[in-house]
C-alpha cells in the first residue's frame, strides 16, 4: 500500500494549508455521496481521510514517519525479520534486498530508495524477492521432477500500465504504486536428491520491477511432505511391509512398492519381524546425479 504522502500527492515539505487544499480536492472527488455505490470510491475516501488525519496531526505524523523509516531500514539492511511464509498466498514484501540466507549480499544494482535519499517514483527499481516454503512429495524430492507452483506477486498495474496515474489523477487500481498483486503459476523443477529444507532460487520469478527495473527472484524452501509408506534417511528410502506368519515361514516372491515402480523381491524362509532387505538403486538420488541409494525394506509379521 502506498504511503500517506503518496496517497495525498504531497511530500514532507508541503505546507499544512496545501495539504488541506489537496485533501479537500481529493475528498470531493472520492466522496461516497458523489460516487454512489462505488465500493472503490468508498475505500479510497477512507484511506484519504486516514492519511489526512495522520499527516495533519503533529504527534501522529511523527510516529508515522518513524514507523515508515524503520520499515525501510528493515527492508534495506536486513537482517530479515520475516519467517518463512507458507505457500498459501501469504507473502513477503521485503523490498527485493538480500535474501538473508545462502550468503547472498545486497545487490548494488537498482538500489531501492532509502530514507536518506529522496524517493523518486520514476526510478527503475528491482522487483521484490519472494520466499515461500513448498511442500514437495517425497518421490519428487528423492529423484527430482517438475511440479506446478502457484503464488502471488507484484506485477505492473494493468489499469495504468505502470505509470501510476490515470488521466489527471492517480490510478484507482494501484493507487499510484504502479503495481498490483496478481496470482501466478509456474512449473518448478526440483533437482534429484535435494536435501530437505534446501532452498531453490528461481531467478526472475519474484515481483516484477518498476519503471523498467529487473524482476526479483523466487526462493523456495523445499520441505518434504510426510509419506505413509516412505521415509528418507540420507540417500536411502525406508519402507515397511507386513507379511503373514505363514509367508514369513516359507518365504517366496513379494511385490514391494518403490518410489517410482514396483519391484519383486525374494523373501527368505524363516524371516522375522524387524529383518531388513535392501533393494539397490531404488533410494534417493546421490548428489543430484543419476546414481541412487537403496530402498530398505523392513518386514513386519502380522499377528494371527
Ligand atoms: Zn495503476
Amino acid at each position: 500500500m502506498a504511503d500517506f504522502y503518496t496517497i495525498l500527492g504531497i511530500d514532507k515539505n508541503t505546507p499544512l494549508k496545501d495539504i488541506k487544499k489537496r485533501y479537500r480536492e481529493l475528498a470531493r472527488k472520492h466522496h461516497p455521496d458523489t460516487n454512489q455505490g462505488s465500493k472503490e470510491a468508498e475505500d479510497r475516501f477512507k484511506v484519504i481521510s486516514e492519511a489526512y488525519d495522520v499527516l495533519t496531526n503533529k504527534k501522529k505524523r511523527l510516529e508515522y514517519d518513524q514507523k515508515q523509516a524503520h520499515k525501510r531500514r528493515a527492508e534495506n539492511r536486513g537482517p530479515r525479520r520475516s519467517s518463512w511464509a507458507h505457500s498459501d498466498g501469504d507473502f513477503d514484501f521485503s523490498g527485493g534486498r538480500s535474501s538473508g540466507f545462502g550468503g547472498q549480499g545486497p545487490r548494488d544494482d537498482f538500489r531501492q530508495a532509502t530514507e536518506e535519499q529522496a524517493y523518486d517514483p520514476s526510478m527503475p527499481t528491482r522487483g521484490f524477492d519472494l520466499q515461500f516454503m513448498v511442500d514437495v512429495p517425497i518421490d519428487i524430492v528423492a529423484i527430482g521432477g517438475q511440479m506446478p507452483y502457484a503464488y502471488e506477486k507484484y506485477v505492473t498495474c494493468r489499469t495504468c500500465d505502470g505509470s501510476g496515474g490515470l488521466g489527471e489523477g492517480e490510478c484507482p487500481r494501484c493507487r499510484g504504486t504502479r503495481q498490483e498483486v496478481r496470482p501466478v503459476s509456474i512449473d518448478i523443477t526440483i533437482p534429484p536428491g535435494v536435501a530437505d529444507q534446501y532452498t531453490l532460487r528461481i531467478p526472475g520469478e519474484g515481483g516484477e520491477g518498476k519503471n523498467g527495473g529487473p524482476p526479483g527472484d523466487l526462493l523456495l524452501k523445499v520441505v518434504t511432505r510426510p509419506h505413509p509408506l516412505f521415509r528418507r534417511v540420507r540417500n536411502d528410502i525406508h519402507t515397511e511391509v507386513r507379511i503373514s506368519p505363514q509367508f514369513a515361514e516359507q518365504g517366496g516372491p513379494l511385490d514391494v512398492k518403490t518410489l517410482d515402480s514396483v519391484k519383486t523381491i525374494q523373501v527368505e524362509e524363516g524371516t522375522l519381524t524387524g529383518e531388513e532387505q535392501r533393494i539397490p538403486g531404488e533410494g534417493a538420488a546421490i548428489l543430484w546425479g543419476k546414481k541412487r541409494g537403496d530402498l530398505v525394506v523392513k518386514f513386519h509379521i502380522d499377528e494371527e
